[in-house]
């Protein structure tokens, strides 16, 4: 392999910045291929949340009994808009189908293994980033309105703790003591100390970027459109400012991935669970960490620029427009989670989660070029995994076995 063998990254969201940068450390050429600016997709707009512990799969059993409930509710955490519900209906029955308990049990151990690690892979790369202040390790927190409420969350916390999450339960009065804004409605609190947060995950991306200009990597602002092939490998990428020559590639192009990895070869369940944020621009946020409401499923996350409540789940594809009542309703709960919040200037986010029916990223070697690979389909958690997969990515490449066994995120397991 020649010294300076050149990679492509398609995609310049968290996950592509990151394999980016594990590969330039490594005395890679690399150029970054994305028509937006970098990290402006869905890694701009997320809770911010280093999630170790968002182990749990997003079909859990019994799912399909709450489900109708969540849909029926016009402010409820899930929506399907009609139009597009023919479309993800296979998607939706795959989900299902990795919802027993077996299956749930068995992704939770493969997510932790990807996710325990993050922050270890994360802080050395903010240092090389020169952003080391962007990443807090204060815990986060999830609150819920009745006993029922938490009981019925059980199984997920009896997961996390079976892996090893710090977990401590509080209740009443102990719940204002940690954080004294919350609404005096949560009865049940589950804290994770051990958990981060980003204070700022646009200015990560962002300090990224310039890290891997300084460090010599090219940007391309066009989108990759298709690929050349040459004995069985990609040659060129194909870009609407024409061709980029590629000894390897990486596709990281999130949501957007699935018609490029079905040019090379490959027919990945990719679907977009749409989230939403709305930010309320408040000097001081008034809590000292993320807080998740297990009612509205939305996150209330403290930021250098004020208060993100982030959440939300809309089947709704790729090309409909945004549905910003959603994030009308963020802001409503979130009012209602902190009464005392002046939110009086406010801004709204949409956004495209990429995601894979068993909650797992695919990550490893496309079937038509053996030079070309997958970092996509993080979901819920593609902000914590992004550091670990950009380096999984980097040691394939480099014909490495990699620390973390990227087995279980193989591409070609659908
Ligand atoms: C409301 C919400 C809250 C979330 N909270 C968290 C959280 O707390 N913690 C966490 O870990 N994760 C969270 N996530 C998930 C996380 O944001 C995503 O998993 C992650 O940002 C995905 O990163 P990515 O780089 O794969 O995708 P993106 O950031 O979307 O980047 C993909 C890039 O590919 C580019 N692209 C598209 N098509 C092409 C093409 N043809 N050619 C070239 N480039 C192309 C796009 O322009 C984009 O820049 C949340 C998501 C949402 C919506």
């Amino acid at each position: 392999m020649p010294e300076k063998s050149h990679t492509v990254v398609v995609g310049a969201g968290v996950v592509g910045l990151a394999a980016a940068a594990a590969l330039v450390r490594r005395g890679r050429a690399v150029t970054l291929v994305d028509p937006a600016e970098p990290g402006s997709g869905c890694s701009y707009g997320n809770a911010g949340c280093f999630s170790l512990a968002s182990i749990v799969p997003v079909g859990m059993p019994g799912m399909w009994r709450k489900a109708p409930g969540w849909l029926l509710d016009p402010e409820g955490p899930l929506a399907i808009p009609p139009r597009y519900a023919p479309r993800v209906a296979p998607w939706v029955f795959k989900l299902l189908r990795n919802s027993s308990i077996h299956r749930v049990r068995r992704i939770a151990a493969e997510l932790h293994s990807l996710l325990s690690p993050a922050l270890d892979h994360w802080r050395p790369l903010a240092d090389w980033a020169g952003v080391p202040e962007l990443i807090r390790r204060n815990g986060w927190a999830v609150v819920y309105e009745s006993a029922a409420a938490f009981e019925a969350d059980r199984l997920g916390w009896r997961l996390r703790a079976e892996h090893g999450a710090r977990i401590e339960f509080l209740e009443g009065a102990a719940i204002r003591d940690l954080e004294p804004a919350l609404a005096p409605a949560y009865t049940h609190m589950a804290y994770l100390p051990e958990q981060g947060q980003c204070l700022n995950p646009l200015r990560l991306s962002q300090a990224l970027e310039a890290t891997l200009r300084r460090q010599g990597a090219r940007f391309v602002k066009a989108p990759a459109m298709d690929f050349i092939f040459r004995d069985g490998r990609v040659s060129a990428v194909v870009t609407g400012a024409g061709p980029v020559d590629a000894d390897h590639v990486v596709i990281a192009a999130g949501a957007f991935s699935k018609p490029l990895a079905r040019r090379l070869g490959d027919d990945i369940p990719l679907e977009t669970e749409r989230g939403y944020h709305a930010m309320v621009k408040t000097g001081q946020p008034p809590l000292g960490r993320p807080v998740m409401s297990a009612e509205g499923k939305f996150f209330a996350t403290p930021m250098e620029e004020g208060l993100r409540f982030a959440g939300s789940v809309e089947l709704g594809g790729l090309k409909l427009p945004p549905n910003f009542r959603r994030a009308d309703v963020l802001l409503k709960k979130g009012r209602a989670m902190l009464p005392g919040l002046d939110t009086g200037e406010t801004t709204q986010w949409m956004g495209f989660r990429p995601s894979l029916p068993d909650s797992k990223p695919a990550i490893g070697p496309s079937r038509r070029a053996g030079n070309a690979y997958y970092a996509f389909g993080h979901g819920h958690v593609g902000l914590t995994a992004a550091a670990v997969t950009g380096e999984i990515v980097a040691d394939l490449i480099h014909g490495l076995r990699p620390a973390i066994s990227p087995v279980p995120f193989r591409p070609d397991r659908f």
